[in-house]
């Protein structure tokens, strides 16, 4: 994973990705916005109590550093769901003005389409972004621990093999900065819908020195779907930035106990 300091921004961007010249993608961080308190400073995110001109300031912010309109990018209410949303030029600009016009009820975005950056937006939750060069389709996905139990990136992966004849085995993909394994508490709660949905705990919860705790390692965990869809090893690149450990980069829902902001996630066929 790349940093690019632009204009006051400071967007991230995976090595892998980055060779693909026919596409764009970004990570944004909290730098270089306006909001303020919990929220400082490129809270992306409309529903989590900021100032609504505020998050509308910030969005043109990143779009413009980006080179693009700010209705180009699309927008999903994410409800930790494993719902992927194919997105053509009917949906472009969806959310990226306001909330309420979001993709309701999804969690990932799906597109062949060009110039439109199908954008999620994170604090601890995983931002997955996926490129198949061979079809030219770009996905992102929103998935935390309930959308990775969900298997919502799974599901993103059958919809470019669904509805655009995408080969898992020539997926490039980002998982991107998040809640890591250094830091991921999870309770007996997470283990049961882990035991329920997977079968087994193996290789996803990890030992906590206290009782009844665990680790829950999201990176790998949606590093696993990927493999098991068949996309290569080698085609996956985990940013390995830890979102609680960098609240100071990125905003993290656990290090700020809930009231924080958002940042995003997008990628754009040029
Ligand atoms: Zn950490």
């Amino acid at each position: 994973m790349e940093k690019a300091q632009k204009v006051g921004l400071e967007i991230y961007r995976f090595s892998n990705l980055s060779r693909y010249l026919e596409i764009d993608h970004f990570i944004s961080s909290r730098a270089g916005g306006y909001s303020k308190g919990p929220f400082q400073s490129l809270n992306t995110g409309f529903h989590v109590g900021d100032n609504d001109w505020m998050v509308l300031q910030n969005r043109k912010k990143l779009a413009q550093v980006l080179g693009a309109e700010l209705d180009q990018f699309t927008f999903c209410n994410q409800t930790h769901s494993c719902n992927i949303a194919v997105i053509d030029n009917f949906w472009k600009g969806s959310g990226s003005t306001d909330f309420s016009t979001a993709i309701p009820n999804t969690d990932g975005l799906v597109t062949n389409n060009r110039k439109i950056f199908i954008t999620v937006q994170v604090a601890d939750c995983v931002p997955i972004l996926l490129y198949d060069p061979v079809k030219r389709v770009v996905a992102s996905v929103h998935a935390g621990w309930k959308g990775t139990l969900r298997k919502a990136l799974q599901a993103a992966v059958r919809q470019m093999m669904h509805t655009f004849g995408t080969n898992a085995s020539d997926i490039i993909a980002g998982i991107g900065p998040s809640n890591g394994p250094c830091c991921y508490e999870v309770g007996e709660d997470v283990k049961s819908e882990t035991i329920k949905s997977l079968g087994n705990t193996n290789q996803i919860l990890k030992e906590h020195p206290e009782k009844n705790k665990y680790i829950f390692d999201q990176w790998h965990a949606n590093f696993l779907q990927l493999k098991e869809c068949g996309v290569p090893e080698g085609n996956i690149e985990i940013a390995g930035i830890c979102s609680q450990c960098h609240s100071d980069t990125f905003y993290s829902s656990r290090f700020d106990n809930g009231i924080t902001g958002r940042y995003a996630a997008g990628i754009m066929i040029r």
